[in-house]
């Protein structure tokens, strides 16, 4: 498990020294900031929706290593996603955060997988989710702010 553990930290080292979709979308119609007060963490998730489905999606702002890499990271795995999908992405991605999915469910996760280690650091969770939650409130279009406190 040493050679995994590795690895996951090399992806994430490189997500948040090259934040991928890393940019400000003039043209998105969502956009939600998400604050993490407890770190520090600031983010704007931007978003493009074509009817149901995420055309494209960005976020700027500045955090943590680990709340840089999810955002970048969540950004890749959205791109032309339905809602549905993206909601459900967000369910199984807050299960494996936060300790509750079983091998199985951080397997379908792919790559984002390599965050499943968070669940020991309670703290980090919320680094880890802050994109997240931006996201599914920018998809929803109930807020133009959320935090995690
Ligand atoms: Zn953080």
């Amino acid at each position: 498990m040493a050679d995994l553990r590795e690895l996951y930290q090399e992806l994430i080292l490189d997500h948040s020294k090259k934040p991928r979709n890393y940019r400000e979308m003039p043209n998105a119609n969502r956009r939600v900031e998400g604050f993490n007060p407890l770190c520090g963490d600031h983010f704007t998730v931007y978003m493009d929706m074509e009817g149901e489905t995420v055309k494209d999606v960005s976020f700027q702002g500045s955090g943590c290593a680990l709340s840089k890499a999810s955002a970048s990271m969540m950004t890749q795995a959205l791109k032309g996603k339905t809602k549905t999908d993206a909601e459900a992405l967000f369910e199984r991605f807050h299960d494996l955060v936060t300790g509750k999915a079983g091998e199985a469910q951080a397997e379908s996760l792919g790559k984002l997988a390599v965050f499943s280690g968070v669940s020991d650091f309670p703290v980090r969770v919320k680094c880890a989710s802050l994109a997240w939650h931006a996201m599914k409130a920018a998809i929803e279009g109930d807020a133009e702010q959320v935090s995690t406190e």
